[in-house]
């Protein structure tokens, strides 16, 4: 297991969110209650990965997303679980997004990589979930994007394969700290089949049950 791969900041109400440096952003109010512990996962901004500046701008949702939808990105089944490469598929799924499909960033507000990784994906998407009163509209679910945030894992899961534990472990913490953040019940996590015709997410739809539990825990632990 790589030690550097999930540096977990545990949150234990609005003090914690002052060290955790997030109250600059504007959050507060979403962990007045002290008996909520929620993690925040470490993710790697879209400076961070070095992103393209979009061609456009990214239109700011003044209230908080009802659902999270999940996705995978269609990459290659990589064995390569580094920084690196998940910075890598950061960059490869902005440039399908912005110059095949013509989109103005990056139509996922976060993808988790097969290593773990969390990198953030339509830009502003990071500092609004600390912020947790707002969302940057994705392109991700046709009749969605200004209901829910997207959140998508690098590789292919619509032909049996089953994701890392690691890219499990990440999903299940950036979907718990998202849940946490705006509000949103772990029931209220789907997949984008649900909405479009799609074989995406794959196996992840298959494990949504699983998900929304884990999700659940993993907000009360
Ligand atoms: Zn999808």
């Amino acid at each position: 297991m790589d030690d550097h791969r999930i540096r977990r900041r545990v949150l234990f109400g609005t003090g914690a969110l002052i060290a955790a440096g997030a109250t600059a952003l504007g959050a507060s109010s979403a962990h007045a209650d002290n008996d909520i512990q929620a993690v925040e996962p470490d993710v790697d901004s879209t400076t961070e990965w070095g992103a393209r500046t979009p061609n456009g701008t990214n239109p700011v949702i003044n209230r908080r997303p009802a659902k999270l939808i999940v996705h995978h990105t269609v990459a290659p089944n990589t064995s390569d679980f580094s920084r690196a490469r998940a910075h890598a598929h950061a960059r490869w799924v902005q440039d399908l997004h912005m110059d095949d499909n013509g989109w103005r960033d990056t139509g996922y507000n976060f993808i988790v990589s097969r290593g773990g990784w969390i990198t953030e994906g339509t830009t502003g998407s990071l500092a609004a979930l600390l912020a947790g009163q707002r969302f940057i509209q994705g392109i991700h679910t046709s009749g969605q994007n200004t209901t829910a945030l997207g959140i998508s894992n690098e590789g292919s899961y619509h032909e049996g394969a089953e994701p890392p534990a690691a890219q499990w472990e990440s999903l299940v913490t950036v979907c718990a700290f998202a849940c946490e953040q705006y509000g949103i019940p772990s029931s209220e996590i789907y997949g984008h089949m649900d909405f479009n015709s799609t074989l995406c997410p794959g196996i992840f739809h298959d494990r949504l049950p699983q998900l929304r539990d884990e999700v659940e825990s993993a907000r009360f632990e």
